[in-house]
């Protein structure tokens, strides 16, 4: 395969580099003639819209990349939609509202998958890589949302399906350590202070397990998210069991007749 453009601005990519990146932003024509470019896609159509395209797979250059895989798009990322007459596109300004609006579709998904800005490049990058061999691999992984084989880190692949080095979430672990916790200062506190009756304990128990119960959500959606890249998900569970457990326990106490 000979060398290839950049989506974003055109300029070439030489053989093997580049980011490939997935855009569910969509282009087309508006009623009245003019141009539009949408993120996320369908979902923004407007009625009357004439033809619609999705963008899909690309790739992007070594100096686009740049500009993309940044906390300040991450940050201010959002859907939207702009248009602009046809003789316009291809204006300066015309070519940055574009890339913005497809920066942002981009950045947008990486997000819901999970993915900071440094992963999200790497990521890019390792696709890039694989589009150089396989494009139509590159291009499905991508639509899938499935992480790159030869990704560092995430090694998945149909041969080496979850045995590759996977990321433990933090909030899973935080969560089933402050369960534990949970339980140590119930037991810990009626042990060493005899004097403190069973509710007060049980309360500082059901604190430390509403912590438990916050990070074993959040880690078990962090983990939903991620596709695959991150594990955990029964140690949060455990986590938020032990959470729920001392939380009720206080609500009993609570009941007059208990
Ligand atoms: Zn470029």
């Amino acid at each position: 395969m000979s060398d290839a453009t950049c989506a974003r601005c055109g300029s070439e990519i030489l053989k093997g580099q580049g980011y490939a990146v997935y855009s569910e932003a969509s282009t087309g024509t508006a009623a009245d003639r003019r141009v539009f470019f949408s993120a996320p896609g369908p979902s923004t159509a407007e009625a009357g819209d004439v033809e619609h395209k999705l963008l899909d797979a690309m790739l992007y250059c070594e100096q686009c990349a740049n500009s993309l895989f940044t906390d300040g798009v991450w940050a201010n990322a959002k859907m939207l939609r702009i248009e602009m007459s046809p003789e316009d596109v291809s204006s300066p300004s015309g070519r940055e509202a574009k890339a913005e609006v497809i920066d942002f579709s981009i950045a947008l998904r990486m997000k819901r998958l999970g993915m900071a800005p440094p992963q999200a490049r790497r990521e890019a990058r390792a696709f890039g890589k694989l589009w150089w061999t396989d494009q139509g691999s590159a291009r499905r992984r991508l639509e899938a949302g499935d992480p790159c084989p030869n990704s560092p880190g995430a090694q998945f692949g149909p041969e080496s399906a979850g045995t590759g080095e996977l990321q433990k979430n933090g909030k899973a672990v935080a969560s089933l350590l402050l369960g534990i916790l949970s339980l140590l200062v119930f037991s810990l506190a009626g042990f060493f202070f005899p004097e403190l009756k069973q509710r007060p304990s049980l309360m500082l128990a059901a604190c430390v397990g509403l912590f438990a119960i916050w990070f074993g959500h959040v880690g078990r959606s962090e983990i939903k998210l991620s596709r695959g890249r991150l594990k955990g998900k029964w140690v949060a569970l455990a986590g938020l069991i032990l959470g729920y457990f001392m939380v009720v326990s206080y609500i009993m106490t609570m009941i007059p007749s208990y």
